[in-house]
């Protein structure tokens, strides 16, 4: 049962205001809206949990996350019913997102128990040392302290309430505070009531985890601005990310603000791979281009290719995979209107071919697919921003000197991708360089779509992409974003952290 309440350390609490959830389909509920009050309520019982949970074994809060896992479990048809119905995505959706999300909290859980990401390191005294001697220093690392999450529209459940940032902090023992997006805050009513009852399960101190609900942009405002709060997960647009984050940086005690925002996931497909297999990618990328309605933070908008019949059969194959592709709900009418306002900004950009046109109205989307030059990109700055949607461009260029032009003039991206063969090498050993400085993860052959959690994925990337080209927001080492190396010299091993004991 929806609630309808903020979850503050362990109470269920109300608001004189209220809003009302926009569902793609079935009942709409009214939620609390929440105040900058509230948020400091959140932050204050944050901190305060932080002196215990910040300071508990690895074994517990493997623990907790395992709970919570379960308590998601156990209310996955209720999850998937309210999910289904505020975003629009289907019910296989919902429940695979599930198991993404519960198989992070218990990945997570068992990364901890390992150790490795303590990253610990002892440089032991050299007494005899000459000139000076060397003082006995270990290195580990420790969590910040109260972390704040912004979910995610397009994963209402991966990216957002117990999704990954939430996963990674509670997993590095930082208390965290949900800032809840309002496009799914049923969704998020449900996962904070699992989290709620994995901390009374567990005995751990309920302000470790806190879910202000949304409907007025001063609590995102006041939740990155308030003084306990020592970093930030956020997944979401340039516009309102870059708001966020140069709030962070104009704070007295400014903190790092980790958001993942847009992208256009560049595809360049070079001239043996077209010779063997245009058909087959233009297809691939068809399908790619419009799972989930192409709300995917790795949807690959641009295919840059060398023009030629191979670029028209490629051009052709898209054309009859995205026309097979009919209306998908997309995830909010405001998502809706900026992906008709972004087709109308290609549609209008000089040089720019319409080669699949569509009718999309309402909180609908349809595939669209434009073509354009080389020059005519590189001349609008337009053409290489991010369009939420089943939206493709294609740019075709003369040849292989063109193609490391578009190449070297991307903004950072989150992935970049090259379909090739053998005979295709010394180009690709030309364009690795150049893709190695602009984006987080480079593929060969595939899609970018599906983000694997793993060790070894990084999902962020340069600047748009992301706001710290260091860090990741899929798998365990964006544990690192939550977490500060301390030196410790000539310490006691009485005053040493629990963890240095590993
Ligand atoms: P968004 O508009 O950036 O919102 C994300 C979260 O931040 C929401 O909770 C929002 O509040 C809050 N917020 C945004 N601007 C704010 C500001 N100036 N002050 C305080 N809080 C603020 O993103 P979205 O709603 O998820 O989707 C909109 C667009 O974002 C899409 O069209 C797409 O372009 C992009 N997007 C990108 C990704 C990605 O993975 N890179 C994922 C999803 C969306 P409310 O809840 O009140 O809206």
């Amino acid at each position: 049962m929806i609630i309808g309440k903020h979850l503050v350390a362990g109470n269920w609490i109300g608001s004189d205001a209220s809003f009302t959830s926009s569902p793609a389909h079935g009942p709409s509920h009214a939620f609390a809206v929440g105040t900058p009050a509230l948020v400091d309520q959140a932050c204050q019982a944050a901190e305060d949990a932080f002196w215990s949970y910040g300071y508990s074994s690895r074994e517990d809060r493997a623990k907790f996350l395992h709970t919570i896992a379960d308590e998601i479990d156990a209310r996955g048809e209720a999850i998937t019913e309210i999910g289904t119905q505020e975003t629009g995505l289907p019910d296989a959706r919902l429940n695979g997102e599930r198991g993404r999300t519960v198989g992070q909290l218990r990945l997570f859980a068992e990364h901890i128990l390992k150790g490795e990401y303590l990253d610990t390191h002892h440089d032991a005294a050299l007494p005899d040392r000459a000139p000076l001697p060397r003082p006995d220093i270990k290195l580990v690392q420790r969590p910040v302290g109260p972390v704040a999450v912004f979910g995610a529209s397009n994963f209402p459940l991966a990216f957002s309430t117990a999704g990954g940032d939430t996963a990674a902090a509670l997993a590095a023992g930082c208390p965290v505070v949900v800032r809840g997006h309002s496009a799914h805050p049923g969704t998020g009513d449900l996962v904070a009531q699992a989290i709620d009852a994995a901390i009374k399960a567990c005995g751990v101190h309920p302000g470790v985890f806190s879910l202000i609900q949304g409907g007025d942009r001063a609590v995102g405002q006041a939740v990155v601005e308030h003084p306990l709060i020592k970093a930030v997960g956020f997944t979401g647009s340039l516009a309102g990310g870059r708001a966020l984050f140069d709030l962070c940086a104009a704070r007295p005690e400014p903190i790092p603000f980790f958001g993942e925002l847009g992208s256009v996931n560049p595809m360049f497909l070079l001239p043996g791979a077209m010779a063997s297999r245009a058909e087959t990618i233009g297809a691939g990328w068809a399908a790619s281009l419009t799972m989930g309605a192409g709300q995917f933070c790795t949807n690959p908008g641009i295919a840059v290719v060398i023009d030629g019949p191979e670029a028209e059969t490629f051009i052709q194959a898209a054309v009859t995979g995205l026309g097979e592709v009919g209306p998908q709900t997309m995830l909010t009418d405001g998502i809706a209107q900026a992906y008709q306002k972004g087709r109308d900004v290609i549609r209008g950009t000089s040089g720019v071919r319409e080669v699949l046109t569509t009718t999309c109205d309402l909180r609908n989307a349809t595939p669209y697919l434009f073509v354009t030059t080389g020059a005519d990109w590189l001349a609008n700055e337009a053409l290489g921003e991010e369009v939420f949607g089943p939206l493709g461009l294609v740019v075709t260029v003369k040849d292989e000197a063109d193609m490391l032009k578009i190449a070297h003039s991307l903004q950072g991206q989150l992935t970049a991708t090259l379909h090739m063969e053998d005979g295709d090498t010394a180009l690709g050993q030309k364009l690795m360089p150049v893709l190695e400085r602009k984006a987080g993860r480079i593929l060969t052959n595939g899609f970018p779509t599906g983000v694997e959690v793993c060790d070894a994925m990084v999902h962020g990337g340069p600047y748009p992409a992301s706001t710290n080209f260091g860090a990741t927001s899929v798998g365990t080492m964006s544990i690192r974003r939550f977490l500060r190396p301390v030196s410790y010299q000539n310490m006691p091993d009485a005053l040493m952290p629990g963890d240095w004991a590993g």
